[in-house]
């Protein structure tokens, strides 16, 4: 049988390695640590975390990151067996002692009969062969050029600009209404595509105050070019100017707030749909440097958002990823070189967990196809399986940014409650239903 290249052994490539040889394909991992290095990586391990040593909430009931850890550990999982094997006592999150980690995946793959690990750099998209490319936030320039040049520029991005992400059934519709600005569309979908949040003038100049005043994180070293390509954080925008704001992202203009139609806003926040199930909401141009908790702070001052829960917070980084919703099929095949897999955080998910969890199915689904196995869909009800789905097609192409896992990207359970108090009665229907099907698919495969 074909051997099976990978590229990069971090998070997700060691995953991916360790799949496809326990299903009986022949790996090689080309990763080129230590020889070239990156700003944020400082030794030559397979598996290493540059940064937090936590894999998050270990909660599979309540928590999708949980849910992950446990699909990844029903399969037989390199990372999360090994992350398991190193816990530190961190109450109910997954904490992990870095060093040995690392050193016990890059052991156990070096040890694995079919696995071969080669030192080098690949900086081409080959044209034959099967390979997976799981390079990660810091992919090599040169390789970031080659995948440019298959891609197109603007499929390639080098920053995230994310601004927050709100569980659509947390926004107060009593004040909030949904409408594009001045009614623009074909049709009424399109016409109601925007959430809007009116302010006062007092609450506008309170919300000002509270971003300048809000703690801030520093850009890393090396990170800060690209910065000003038209994603300014809100705060620094609001540094520019108290009105900067109100004639940029919160302009008023071609918005009736049906609530109180004769009160012109002073201020309007829009949120605009983040998925195709309509789950999620992102807060429009509020990409942003705050740090996590100001963030909650600052956003629950927007009326309609006094009690939303985020799906993920803003952010801005240094970080290669491709606009997988129109490059990467079901499979995660490039679509113009189907020979070629990409896994991991270049794919447009984000963390530690998540990037081994694509590598996971990458490496499946990789192996399957060299031993001329058929593997069923991966289930859309799993957390693999949500995940997946989204970065391949759930997400919108246009505004596609890196996700976390998270229950907004799971497709709805009927007959439960919504809000905050059908809670943990709909996490725990989220995540039955998903250890079900998920523990079907292995069995299947
Ligand atoms: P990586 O783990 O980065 O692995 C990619 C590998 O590919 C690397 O080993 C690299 O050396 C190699 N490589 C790159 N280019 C080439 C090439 N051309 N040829 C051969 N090999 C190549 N996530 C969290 O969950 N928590 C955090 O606190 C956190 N902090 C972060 C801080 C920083 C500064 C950065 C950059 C990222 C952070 N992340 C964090 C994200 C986390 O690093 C990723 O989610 C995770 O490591 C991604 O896994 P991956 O396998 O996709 O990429």
């Amino acid at each position: 049988t074909q051997k099976l290249h990978i590229v990069g052994g971090g998070m997700a490539g060691s995953e991916a390695a360790w799949q496809a040889a326990e299903m009986g394909v022949d790996v090689v991992i080309h990763e080129m640590r230590p020889k070239v290095g990156t700003f944020a990586h400082q030794t030559g391990n397979l598996g290493e975390m540059v940064c937090s040593n936590s894999f998050r909430s270990d909660d599979d009931e309540q928590n999708a990151v949980g849910l992950l850890h446990w699909e990844m550990r029903a399969a037989n999982g390199l990372i999360m067996t090994t992350a398991d094997a190193h816990r530190l006592p961190a109450g109910g999150a997954l904490a992990v002692d870095r060093e040995p980690f690392a050193e016990t995946v890059t052991a156990k793959l070096k040890a694995h009969p079919r696995v071969t690990v080669t030192g080098e750099e690949i900086t081409k998209l080959p044209d034959d062969g099967h390979w997976i490319f799981a390079t990660g936030p810091l992919t090599s320039p040169a390789l970031g050029a080659a995948i440019q040049r298959e891609t197109g520029a603007e499929a390639l991005a080098f920053f995230d600009a994310i601004a927050p992400i709100v569980y659509a059934d947390t926004i107060d519709m009593s004040k909030a209404w949904m409408q594009s600005r001045y009614d623009k569309g074909e049709t009424e979908e399109e016409r109601t595509a925007y959430l809007n949040c009116p302010m006062d003038r007092d609450q506008y100049e309170a919300f000002i105050d509270a971003l300048l005043a809000a703690d801030k994180t520093e850009f890393h070293e090396g990170e800060t070019a690209g910065y000003f390509d038209g994603c300014l954080p809100i705060e620094v925008m609001a540094e520019r100017g108290r009105e900067t704001l109100r004639h940029g992202p919160m302009k008023p203009v071609g918005l009736t707030n049906p609530h109180q139609p004769d009160v012109k806003p002073h201020a309007v926040v829009q949120l605009r749909r983040d998925n195709a199930l309509g789950t999620l909401f992102n807060i429009v141009g509020f990409q942003t440097k705050m740090k996590y908790g100001a963030q909650t702070e600052v956003f629950r001052m927007i009326p309609g958002l006094e009690n939303a829960s985020f799906a993920r917070l803003g952010g801005i980084h240094r970080n290669t990823f491709i606009n997988s919703p129109t490059l990467l099929d079901a499979q995660m095949r490039l679509k113009s070189k189907p020979n070629i897999r990409f896994a991991g955080q270049i794919t447009g998910v984000e963390g530690y967990v998540e990037s081994a969890a694509m590598g996971l199915l990458a490496g499946r689904l990789a192996a399957a196809e060299i031993l001329g196995h058929s593997l069923p869909p991966v289930p859309q009800d799993s957390a693999m399986g949500a995940l997946i789905h989204h970065i391949t097609g759930g997400a919108e192409a246009k505004t596609f940014q890196p996700m976390n896992v998270n229950f907004g990207l799971f497709r709805p359970v009927d007959g439960l409650k919504g809000g905050r108090r059908g809670r943990k009665d709909r996490y725990k229907a989220y995540t039955d239903r998903a250890k079900e099907a998920w523990q079907q698919w292995l069995t299947q495969s």
